[in-house]
């Protein structure tokens, strides 16, 4: 959802206003004195579905989450694209800053919309391999483990289990 509560322009504290700027019925917070359009869009990230193996016995690499928000819970390496990221370059330092890996970037499993607290995103999870490194956890993890791909332990994230299913179909992974 929008802000629709944001009141001061982060650029000159002056008021913003809603008004239409590429389209009239499509309003964005807009300064009344110098302009500044604050653009509100989904989030996106990037999450590294990491295998090894040949069908049927394909395994998915995941990490136990430290963190509170997701204490305990398993998932996938990633996260936001923040401004000046390309999708590449973002994906592998995740995976080395989470697990201390170098990953190669194989295709793109799907894009999954999905809530990270209030803030809608877009969530494009590639199919990975290791180049390097033996995986431990790193940042925000304190287990790494490798599981059967369709037969994952209760994971943080919903679209991740959705993306291995896009996967096993692709792959041929039967249960
Ligand atoms: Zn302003």
């Amino acid at each position: 959802m929008p802000n629709a509560d944001l009141t001061f322009c982060p650029r000159c504290a002056e008021r913003l206003e809603w008004r239409g700027v590429e389209y009239p019925d499509v309003l964005h917070p807009v300064c009344t004195k110098c302009g500044f359009i604050l653009w509100q869009n989904v989030r996106p990230s990037v999450d590294a579905l990491i295998v090894r193996g040949e069908a049927p016995h394909v395994e998915v690499l995941l990490g136990r989450q430290s963190a509170a928000r997701a204490h305990g819970q398993w998932g996938i390496p990633g996260g936001f694209l923040s401004v000046g990221d390309r999708i590449e370059t973002a994906l592998i330092r995740e995976c080395r800053r989470e697990m201390g890996i170098e990953v190669l970037i194989g295709d793109l499993v799907g894009a999954f919309e999905a809530m990270f607290y209030d803030v809608p995103m877009v969530d494009l999870i590639y199919a990975c391999t290791i180049a390097s490194g033996e995986p431990r956890a790193a940042d925000l993890i304190d287990e790494v483990r490798w599981f059967p791909l369709g037969d994952p332990p209760p994971l943080a994230l919903e679209i991740e289990r959705d993306a291995m299913d896009v996967l096993r179909r692709k792959l041929d992974v039967s249960l």
